[in-house]
Order: structure tokens, then sequence, then C-alpha cells
């Protein structure tokens, strides 16, 4: 058999903008591969929400690939032992895949498929796809690496391949089958996978639905429709981050040459998504520099803080969504129906455990990770972090869910959608229910404590509480002296996210 050139896809699910594809393309034969590992399938983070989407990015890569005439082969299992069995069947000259920074089981795989490569005479070539630098000496260099990563041309689709080599014999899985097991029959409620879907939903967010971004992210309300919802197409690959900035350039481009009258929305919202889009290479970039950060407090300064006091009939009712706080309680149904919820009811979420509950964030965050479709590590368990104060370097912010609730979803509509038992509460009561009065409980026709739960902890003492303590723990000579060494290895340094040139011209001028 010829020698090959393997492609390993993992979190990469496109042929558009894929360099090691395309390196392999260009310098020899390539065969695909994509192999759902046990190790995933076991770890705590997977879930149906993930592997639904993954299934439907799957099929779109098959057929991209097959029309590059680029055999595609499906494996389940261990990583090595796949590895091993196509090398009983091909001559495997290199290994191409993307760089990944993922979770404790992907880093320690990558381990063993670098080792497996040097004892087989592989050379394996990994290639960025985000702005993630592996070894990086200084954050004060980052961001001038993360320019030259992400702001260039794209690669384009290899052509097509003639004279690919036979696979026939070699044992794969098709997409449909890979996923038996693990998909119930009934699909989840959440949004659609793969790279078509990927491409509408951006082309949807630049030329429609992102003028009101800026406005409206924050409300679950209008977050769902508002926000791009590109989160689990990054995620999973299906969109490339650098496509993505070059088309947000040239909307950008497009409307400070325009004569529209939203103007000034439009750039509003794209300078916020742009900057969102800066931090989320920066953000993944921690874990890359500190993969204990999946684990362990990035602050030792706080270790002993929360720890020994979980309290698991909390964090069972606010997993459910039954805390008693309509708006913590909505946003969590909603989480669980549809994988996905707004940046601001997510730090809301994990705020209300690491704070008002008490809860140490390493349980709810493993648990949240599994709800999220776009489950990223390296952003999940630094918010976890920073929204449950235990970084040093960030303001405190404890999220009120009566003041989210009431800012954001001043009707009770979204409250009423996913937690239907509260319909029949009035606008002054939606946010509060159980401080109505026992008439005021007969006329809605809801019990506190028999329809919907009574709060589990209250509100202000809970609050006030773990401010005083969390202040007290950040305010140690411990802590302060480890934010400083936390601030220099992760900190965002100042100025560094500038949004492009050209816009900066136009707010000046008008
Ligand atoms: C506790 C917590 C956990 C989170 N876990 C994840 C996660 O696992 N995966 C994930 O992609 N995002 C995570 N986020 C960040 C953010 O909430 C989501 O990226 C965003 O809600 C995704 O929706 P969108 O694509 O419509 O985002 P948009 O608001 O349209 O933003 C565009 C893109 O920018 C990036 N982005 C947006 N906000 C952030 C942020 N605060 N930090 C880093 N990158 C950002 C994402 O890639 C996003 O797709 C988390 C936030 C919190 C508070």
């Amino acid at each position: 058999m010829d020698n090959c050139n393997l492609v390993w896809f993992k979190k990469d699910l496109r042929t558009f903008d894929h360099q090691p594809l395309m390196n392999a393309c260009d310098t020899g034969k390539a065969i695909a591969l994509y192999v759902l590992e046990d190790d995933w399938v076991s770890s705590k983070e997977f879930s149906q929400h993930q592997a639904q989407f993954l299934r439907d990015s799957l099929i779109e890569l098959s057929d991209s690939l097959a029309t590059l005439n680029i055999p595609l082969i499906i494996k389940r299992g261990d990583m090595i032992a796949c590895l091993n069995d196509l090398r009983r069947e091909l001559k495997i000259k290199s290994l191409f895949s993307h760089y990944e920074t993922g979770v404790a089981w992907t880093y320690e795989r990558d381990k063993k498929v670098k080792q497996w490569c040097n004892e087989n005479n592989i050379n394996w070539r990994e290639f960025h796809q985000f702005a993630v630098v592996r070894n990086l000496k200084s954050r004060d260099e980052w961001n001038k690496k993360r320019k030259l990563l992400i702001e260039r041309d794209t690669f384009p689709r290899p052509t097509r391949q003639y004279n690919s080599l036979n696979v026939s014999k070699i044992k794969s899985l098709t997409v449909k089958s890979v996923f038996d097991d693990l998909l119930s029959r009934d699909l989840l409620d959440i949004q659609k996978g793969g790279r078509n879907e990927g491409i509408n939903m951006l082309n949807s967010f630049l030329n429609d639905r992102g003028l009101n971004y800026a406005k409206n992210m924050s409300s679950p309300m209008t977050a769902y429709d508002n926000c791009s919802r590109i989160s689990s197409h990054i995620t999973w690959g299906t969109l490339s981050l650098s496509e993505i900035h070059n088309l947000l350039s040239k909307t950008r481009d497009k409307i400070v040459d325009s004569n529209t009258n939203l103007k000034s929305n439009w750039l509003k919202s794209l300078q916020a998504f742009e900057s969102r889009l800066w931090w989320h290479c920066h953000f993944i970039q921690k874990l890359e520099s500190e993969p204990s950060i999946e684990f362990k407090n990035v602050n030792a300064g706080f270790d002993g803080m929360r720890e020994d006091s979980f309290n698991h009939a909390y964090f069972e009712a606010w997993k459910k969504g039954e805390t008693g706080f309509p708006m913590i309680d909505a946003c969590m149904r909603a989480l669980i129906q549809h994988g996905w919820i707004n940046f601001r009811m997510r730090a809301m979420l994990i705020s209300f455990a690491a704070y008002q509950l008490w809860l140490h964030w390493e349980k709810p965050a493993n648990y949240l990770a599994k709800l999220f479709t776009d489950f990223e590590p390296g952003i999940h368990y630094s918010q976890a972090q920073m929204q449950s104060g235990v970084t040093g370097i960030n303001a405190i912010r404890i999220y009120s869910p009566i003041k989210q609730a009431k800012d954001q979803d001043p009707t009770g509509e979204f409250i009423k959608k996913y937690c239907p038992e509260l319909n029949g509460l009035t606008t002054q009561n939606i946010h509060e229910p159980y401080t109505m009065s026992p008439i005021e409980q007969i006329t809605s026709g809801v019990t506190i404590g028999k329809d919907y739960p009574k709060p589990i902890v209250e509100h202000a003492p809970s609050y006030l509480s773990a401010r005083n303590t969390v202040y007290k723990w950040k305010s140690s000579e411990k802590t302060q002296h480890l934010a400083k060494v936390v601030y220099e290895k992760h900190g965002s340094r100042k100025n560094s996210f500038f949004p492009s040139q050209k816009r900066d011209e136009f707010i000046k001028s008008s």
C-alpha cells in the first residue's frame, strides 16, 4: 500500500480553513480519521447535547470530504487502539491535526499519541486553530501572537483528490452507527450542528440579528435571537475563528461605507462582538498555560474557603431549577432544554451557586459543562472560577437573582415560559413569589412550598455572609501576593483589545 497522510479530525469539523487537511493533501494522499473516544463518552462533560450537535456536524463533514474524494474512517474506542488498527492496514507517513487545549483526559491522550508516533516513526504535525500558544513565555507577548494567528487569510478547501487510496478493507463505522447507543430517539431541542447551519447563523447575525446585539445580549428574552449563537460552531470547529474575523471586518467596512442611519447601532454591536471573540482565546490561553485550572483554584489563597461546606441538597435543587428563585429556576430549565443560555445568565447561575448557596465551583461547573452544547473547557473553568470570586484579580460580582429578574425579564414572560406553574402570578409577584400573602397565593392558584418551592436560602443574609467572607479571604496577605502571580500569568493587559482602525476613524469623525 502507498504511504498516506492521516488527518485526525478532533473539534475542527470542517474542510474550509483547515490547515492540517490542506497540508496533508499538498504533501501526499490524505485519509481522514474521526475517533469517537471511550474516554469522552465516560467523561464528566459528555452529554446528549454535545453528542447530537457532533452527529449533525460529522454528517456534513463526511459529505464534504466525499466531494473531495478523501476517504473518512470513523472508529469508536480507545485512540491508541484505533491507531494501531489503522497502522496494520495503512502505511502512515504523517499524522496531521490541530492543537487542542482540552481537559485532563485529552491532554493525557495527546501525550500517548505523541509517544505512539515516536515509537512508530510517524511525524505528527500540529497546527493552530485558535490563538492559543503552547509554552507561552509571557502574557505580554500574547496579543501580538493572537493577531498573527487569527487576523490572517483563510486557507482554501483542498482541491479534489485523484487516485485516492482504496480503504474498502478498513473497518469503519458510519456516522449513524457510531452514535447508536448514545442518542435517544427523541431529538433534543438544541441548535442544529453542521457547517451549513454555522454559516447561516453567522450570516444572519452579521446581516440582521446582530443590529441590537449590544443592547439585547443580557436578557434571555432577546439573547436567543440577538446573540450570534455561534459558540457551539466555534467549539466544534464547524466555523473557523479566522473566517469569522474576516467576515466581521468586511461587514464593518461595508457598514462604514454605507449611508444607513443604523450605523452607530451596528458599529457598537460589531465592536462588542469583536471584543468577545478576543475573550475567547484569552480565556483558553489560561487553561493552556495552567491545566490545573480544571480542578484547582487559580489563586490558592482561596483554598479551603468553600470546600468543606458543600450542601448537597442545595446543589440538587439548583441542578433541577427548583431553588424557589424564579429567574434561577427558569434559566436552569431553559438551559437543560436548549443546551444554551446567554452570558449574563450563565454568570448569574454560577454566581448564585457560589455565593448565595456557598457551593465550591467545581461540581456546579462540571454540571454546566454537560449542559452547554458549546462546552469549551478553557473558557468554562476560567469563567466558573472568576464568577465564584477565587481568582483574586477580578472584581467580586455577586448577582442578585431578584434584580436580574426585574431588569432582564420585567414582565415575567421568560419565567412563566420555563416555570409554567407560576403562570397565575401577577407581574408584581412573579419575581419574588414567596412574598405573596396567603390570600394572594389562593387567588393566583400557587401555594408556595407545594406548587412551587420555598426559597432554599434567604437571599439577603446569604448574600451578605458570602460577600463578607470572600472579601476577607481576598484581602489576606497570601491571596494578595498570589493575585500578583495570577495577573502576571493570566491577566488581560491594558488596551490589549483594539477594534479595527476603520471603525475608530469613523467614531472620531462622527
Ligand atoms: C460560567 C460561564 C461558563 C461559560 N462557559 C462557556 C463555554 O463552555 N463555552 C463557550 O463558548 N463560552 C462559555 N461562556 C462564555 C459565554 O457565555 C458564551 O461564549 C456565549 O454565551 C455564547 O453565545 P454566543 O455564541 O451567542 O456568544 P456571543 O455573545 O455572540 O459572542 C461571540 C463569541 O465570542 C466568544 N465569547 C462570548 N462571550 C465570551 C466570554 N465571556 N468569554 C470568552 N469568550 C466569549 C464565544 O466564542 C462566542 O461564540 C461561559 C460563560 C460563563 C459565565
